[in-house]
């Protein structure tokens, strides 16, 4: 942090002339002296993605398939004491949404879960990707936190990749985001990855959530464990991914920010430091800054995107239940004067694609283009949208 602070021009420019770059020259280029050289810094950035990764945007979908959780996480919308709708799919509802996305040219889903032991068990973890697997290439989680050998059977059932944000690398803050259910325990978040890699998962993602501590304290927490896992989990693909803190239930304020400006620095400072880590942008961001920055370092994107559970085809829909503090309100109860969650008239958090399932969403969506939409921006830009990277059979 220091470096990064007193970093002047000359220390900025020979970081920028390095072809392998220490975590202290990753530091020079987030501070802001390299702000004031981002040009020269995105050209770089944007040479050597398109070496590494060629003209190609890896294109994935979320699958929401609960938001029920015990966690207490004040920046979440699904956080146990947010009085909000939730709903947990069946396998079969599961199949439902996961063949619209396929319909739109998916092949490549997250499943997303709130952490739930009596919802969302390790059986029917397994069981949804068991079930996806036939149709779906590529199948990631993420979800609660588990032991390697809880992991396993997911592997086995065909889901490679494991996604795990530590959301802030700063200690006090974490105590103070998390402050109920298994969350709160720091390290055993910031092992999962190696745990999953234990188990057999071929990607891994990591990320902070831009927002709450310093920004650049953050990344630079992202770019150490990034190294340390590229060392231990060395035949792994890691991917990072870059959120910034969107509106939801409960309200919460950033405590920090990071500008537009300062996150596509932080793009091209992420890619010279790991030439071949995938850099993920989700619909978090507007159109016009995902357009943006497309060119310049990220390499995989999600588009059309639903934050609730049931939000593409409305499955799940007869079931959605209120619970307030972790607790299920009588169906009578629902009827609510005024909406659980503040805003103009209904719920803002309230899908309103004709589907909705009437679930909350975990957070409001900046970019609300279709797959198809955001597939010919790609193409418009000279880039080739990729919906299938991968098929088990590969590892035959
Ligand atoms: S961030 Fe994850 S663990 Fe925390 S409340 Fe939201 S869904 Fe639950």
């Amino acid at each position: 942090m220091k470096r990064s602070r007193a970093a002047g021009a000359n220390s900025v420019r020979e970081s920028l002339a390095k072809t392998k770059l220490s975590l202290a020259d990753f530091a020079d280029l987030i501070s802001p002296a390299a702000n004031e050289s981002l040009e020269t810094l995105s050209l770089r950035s944007q040479q050597l993605t398109q070496q590494r990764f060629g003209k190609t945007i890896r294109l994935f979908a979320p699958l929401y398939l609960s938001n029920e959780c015990v966690n207490n996480c004040a920046y979440c919308g699904f956080s146990r004491d947010n009085p909000i709708l939730r709903v947990t799919l069946s396998v079969g509802e599961v199949l439902r949404e996961a063949a619209a996305l396929r319909e739109q040219g998916f092949r490549n889903l997250l499943l997303v879960a709130g952490e739930h032991p009596k919802f969302v068990s390790n059986h029917y973890l397994r069981d949804c990707v068991a079930a996806l697997h036939a149709e779906i290439p590529g199948v990631s989680l993420e979800v609660g936190p588990m032991e390697t050998e809880e992991y396993r059977p997911l592997v086995a059932a065909g889901a490679d990749g494991l996604v795990v944000y530590q959301e802030t690398y700063d200690r006090k803050i974490y105590s103070e985001m998390h402050t109920a259910g298994p969350k709160r325990n720091f390290d055993w978040r910031l092992e999962t990855p190696e745990r999953a890699y234990a188990a057999g998962f071929r990607r891994l993602g990591i990320a902070a959530l831009f927002g709450l501590a310093d920004w650049r304290y953050e990344a630079l927490c992202v770019a150490a464990h990034a190294d340390y896992l590229l060392r231990h989990c060395w035949k792994a693909q890691l991917t990072i991914s870059l959120p910034r803190l969107r509106p939801c239930a409960g309200e919460f304020q950033p405590l920090t920010q990071i500008s537009d400006r300062e996150l596509t620095q932080l793009v091209c400072a992420f890619r010279l430091m790991f030439p071949d880590a995938g850099l993920v942008l989700s619909t978090r961001e507007p159109a016009r800054l995902r357009d943006g920055l497309i060119p310049l370092g990220i390499t995989m994107v999600s588009a059309g995107s639903h934050t609730e559970p049931g939000g593409y085809t409305g499955a799940g829909r007869e079931k959605t239940h209120l619970t307030v503090r972790g607790k299920i309100v009588e169906t009578g109860a629902l009827v609510s004067p005024k909406p659980p969650i503040s805003g103009e008239g209904a719920s803002e958090w309230v899908a309103t694609n004709g589907h909705a399932t009437n679930a909350t969403g975990q957070f409001e969506i900046a970019d609300d283009r279709s797959p198809g939409e955001v597939a010919e921006l790609i193409r418009k830009l000279g880039y080739e949208p990729v919906w299938k990277d991968w098929d088990a059979a590969l590892t035959m």
